[in-house]
């Protein structure tokens, strides 16, 4: 072997010999697009480096959390900072009661949080209190909503699971499939049918507030609102997860889209109040709906490891050691972790909420320009600030319709744009991502190279 050592190419060579499939995390390999994934050497604002020496504009943003750009100056010497202090305490410390404070000022269904490291751990924890505070054990997710690899929550899921088409994954047991139930988003029918016959054993609805790992799906009108009132009428809880949509879908996530004060198209909850019943009072300010536990994770630790789970303040006292749920984390609270995600809501003022929305929608018409002028069938979704681009004709509601487009125009699609210096998410079931270094210039780059990627997913 006489590849150059620093080429991405022998970088993969060797990560192949020691790591499975060359990577940390499934949809890093280019398993369904092919092709050898840039490693990267460094990151700016909106731009990557490779260890080739490419630059390239980002669109995956680390999968969300870099909403500011990479290396943002504050969040940096926020974290330099930190770091000068100490790695990790295993102890109290003040950044993690300061950003705790910031979750719960934020987010109205938000009365006590705990601070995790992964999107997974906040919803395995979140199922763990649900589970114990209804006293049953089955839990009902959606076709397509990705939660993270938890045994329970990986059937049917999106994210990687439907980039390489798995039904789910080996070495989940029996049981914990059993007590899994998975139905087709967006389907009102199949909710209320499910819990008319097996509502007295549900501990929980899990749903993405809004679904963006089959790609995104706007949710239908009041969904959300319908989900918290039927599982409250059986006893059971609704847990959003915010994982993704948190932060970025608006100042509120997706909650303050569809939450019932807001002005969004969810504001009037259909079919009246969806308050719990008899598990506590809704939380405060949610005078119609409100989950009962919502989880985070990506911006709030802005690329540093963080995630959090929290809601009603009589479900999360059931932790440990005020409760019976045991539930903890040798670097939870990280105080590296809490500087970033400190210093990154410091920057996410309404000015960056409208430049987002902004880009977004720039981008947006940018995209389905060049696809309709190629001629190449398209849907454009979103989720507040977040879309993604289905290759298909018809709007994508259910994880059936998300499977259904053209994968392979998708895959020239990609590999045009890297070659023209754009990376965009390497899976046609992934938002795209943009920061608020996304900048006019930064635009126009991504402008100028989707006219030829256009015409490459054309040429089938
Ligand atoms: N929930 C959602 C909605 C997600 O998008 C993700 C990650 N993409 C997770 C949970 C899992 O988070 P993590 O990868 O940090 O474990």
């Amino acid at each position: 072997m006489t590849l150059d050592e620093s080429t991405s190419e022998s970088l993969f060579d060797r990560a192949k010999q020691v790591i499975p499939a060359g990577v940390n995390s499934p949809v890093r390999a280019f398993g369904s697009v092919g092709g050898t994934p840039p490693f990267i050497a460094s990151a700016s604002g909106a731009l990557l480096t490779d260890a080739d020496g490419h630059e390239y504009v980002d669109l995956v943003g680390s999968w969300g959390p870099m909403i500011l750009g990479h290396a943002n100056p504050r969040v940096v010497e926020a974290v330099r900072e930190a770091a000068g202090r100490g790695l990790s305490f295993g102890a109290p410390q003040t950044g993690e009661v300061s950003i705790v404070e910031e979750l719960v000022r934020r987010v109205r269904p938000l009365q006590k949080v705990r601070l995790v490291n992964s999107g997974t751990e906040a919803t395995m924890s979140a199922l763990r209190v649900a589970r114990a505070a209804t006293g049953r054990d089955v839990v009902v997710k959606f076709a397509g909503c990705y939660h993270g690899h938890v045994d329970a929550l990986l059937a049917e899921a999106g994210s990687g699971v439907a980039t390489f088409a798995m039904p789910g994954s080996a070495g989940v047991t029996e049981g914990t499939a059993r007590d899994t139930i998975v139905l087709p988003y967006g389907d009102r029918d199949a909710v209320t049918s499910l819990f008319a016959e097996r509502g007295g054993e549900i501990a929980a609805i899990i749903t993405e507030a809004a679904p963006a790992n089959m790609g995104v799906v706007t949710p239908p009108e009041h969904f959300n609102a319908f989900l918290a009132e039927t599982a409250h009428a059986a006893g059971a809880l609704l847990i959003t997860d915010e994982v993704l949509t948190g932060f970025r879908a608006s100042a509120e996530g997706y909650y303050g889209i569809d939450g019932p004060t807001a002005g969004g198209a969810g504001s009037t909850p259909a079919g009246g109040a969806g308050t719990a019943d008899g598990a506590g009072s809704a939380p405060a300010g949610g005078s119609d709906w409100a989950p009962d536990l919502m989880t985070f994770g990506k911006v709030i630790g802005g690329g540093l490891p963080v995630g959090a789970f929290g809601g009603r303040a009589d479900l999360m006292d059931l932790l440990a050691p005020l409760g019976p749920v045991y539930q903890a984390g040798t670097l939870s609270g990280n105080p590296l972790a809490t500087a970033a995600g400190l210093a990154t809501f410091a920057g996410l003022d309404d000015a960056a909420y409208a430049q987002l929305a902004r880009t977004s929608s720039t981008l947006q018409s940018l995209v389905a320009d060049a696809l309709s002028t190629a001629g190449v069938p398209h849907v454009i979704q979103t989720a507040g600030t977040l879309f993604s681009v289905f290759f298909r004709e018809q709007p994508v509601t259910t994880y059936d319709d998300a499977k259904d487009q053209d994968t392979a125009a998708f895959g020239r699609f990609f590999h045009a744009l890297l070659e023209g210096g754009v990376y965009l998410p390497p899976s046609a079931f992934e938002a795209w991502f943009v920061s608020t270094a996304h900048d006019e210039q930064i635009v126009d780059r991504i402008a100028q190279v989707l006219p030829a990627a256009a015409r490459a997913a054309a040429q089938g």
